[in-house]
């Protein structure tokens, strides 16, 4: 068919944020709600971030990791939250991300498992290292598209290992870490501080004595003056993705590249977004660092780039599988789920609908972008009813894209407020 508009020559997808889905949404018929379900599977194809493991009793036990959160609570969720993301019309995910470690291995492979099960395309975790950086690749009308998955503000334990001699490996995630580059007097400060409050500084010595490591962030001291201190992505890391995306532009009509990552990384999302698309990838999508900063749009060699993609499911407060952890860390005694404090008060959010048009390559370019407002309830609406998508009213719908218009103006992307929607002036 490969007409102006067919296979491999147009595509409109449907981008959202973390699926964080304690509760079934497929029951409710509501205007608003049922609005947001119609951009997602009026879209080619439909993309959400999972940011959380999917467990499945028959894959357990699953083990608290022991370790804190890495950012508040344990994400987990029941696999029937997979069949609802299905029926809303979602056929690809990103699972590279902060809580894949929280219930151990076990918690990962259920996820990869479920996943697989429900016919949801993935990307990001693997029971190894290699499986982890493979694309997942979805088939659609529109042709065939790959997806590639990323993380790169990485809690310890969980980047995937391949195997090695007699070992076997570890699943985990795709990393795509973030070094800091440092200036050498306020790396000495730094290192002074650290000793005396742990006794020492790890130098990695096989990368040199100008490379050491707190926790698990990786400082280099760079060779020019004065004062700076900037996040860089990792090399080898970098290159392995990029190796990734060169090969999936060959293997299919359409590469997208998620990369989730935190607000103070961001200097490092830009180069990884660039790499991406010099390399081949159509689209960037950039998520993680909370609903409350959605981010910009970048339109680079007429590819988008998005930022931060925000959250596309918030409820958090109900999700049931929780850490004994958490009761501590928050001085809670003798607690129940009811006494962890609520989260962000707002969680606004966002459908991103991009629409690409022409052969793979510098001709295929963005030709259109609508921006759906979401609104979250978030408190004072009870916790039991918080978190569902619905499109946002006209006071709401105007703040959500008045944000992401002043984001996205750094990059000289110009959005416009129309009929309730966001809209590119491409
Ligand atoms: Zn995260």
């Amino acid at each position: 068919m490969n007409s102006e508009s067919g296979e491999g020559v147009e595509l409109t997808l449907a981008l959202a944020g973390d699926a964080r889905i304690a509760r079934p949404l497929s029951m409710f018929d509501d205007e608003r709600f049922l609005s947001v379900v119609k951009v997602i599977r009026d879209a080619d194809a439909a993309f959400f971030n999972l940011e959380a493991l999917l467990l499945d009793a028959r894959y357990g036990p699953f083990y608290d990791s022991g370790g804190e959160p890495p950012h508040g609570r344990y994400v987990a969720l029941e696999p029937w939250g997979a069949d609802e993301l299905k029926w809303m019309g979602y056929g690809m995910c990103s699972c590279a991300m902060t809580h894949a470690w929280d219930f151990l291995y076990n918690g990962i492979l259920s996820t990869i498992r479920v996943l697989d099960e429900k016919g949801i395309v993935h990307a990001g975790s693997g029971r190894t290292l290699s499986e982890a950086r493979f694309p997942g690749y979805l088939q659609t009308k529109k042709g065939y598209i790959a997806l590639i998955s990323a993380l790169g503000d990485v809690p310890p334990m969980t980047p995937a290992l391949d195997p090695a001699g007699c070992n076997l490996g570890k699943p985990g995630i795709n990393p795509l870490r973030t070094d800091v580059i440092i200036d050498s007097e306020t790396a000495k400060k730094l290192q002074e501080v650290f000793v005396k409050v742990r006794g020492k500084v790890t130098k990695v010595e096989a990368w040199g004595h100008d490379v050491f490591e707190i926790g698990s962030t990786r400082y280099i001291i760079g060779k020019k003056k004065g004062h700076y201190c900037y996040p860089k992505a990792r090399e080898t890391d970098l290159d392995a993705n990029m190796r990734e995306v060169r090969g999936a532009a060959k293997q299919a009509d359409w590469v997208l590249f998620a990369y989730h990552y935190h607000d103070m990384y961001n200097d490092a999302a830009a180069e990884v977004a660039h790499s991406a698309i010099d390399n081949g990838a159509d689209v960037f999508i950039g998520h993680g660092s909370g609903a409350r900063n959605l981010g910009g749009i970048e339109i680079y060699k007429n590819k988008p780039i998005f930022y931060n993609i925000g959250v596309f499911i918030a409820q958090l407060e109900t999700l049931k599988f929780q850490s004994s952890g958490i009761y501590e860390n928050m001085n809670i005694k003798d607690g129940t789920l009811g006494d962890i404090p609520d989260e962000y008060p707002t969680w606004w959010s966002c459908l991103f609908v991009p629409t690409l048009r022409g052969k793979q390559g510098p001709e295929r370019k963005l030709v259109g972008l609508r921006l759906y407002p979401i609104d979250q309830r978030p408190t004072p609406t009870p916790r039991g009813q918080r978190g569902r998508p619905l499109m946002a009213k006209r006071k709401l719908a105007r703040e959500i894209i008045e944000g992401i218009r002043k984001a996205s103006a750094q990059f000289n992307t110009s959005i416009e407020f129309r009929d309730g929607i966001g809209v590119a002036k491409l």
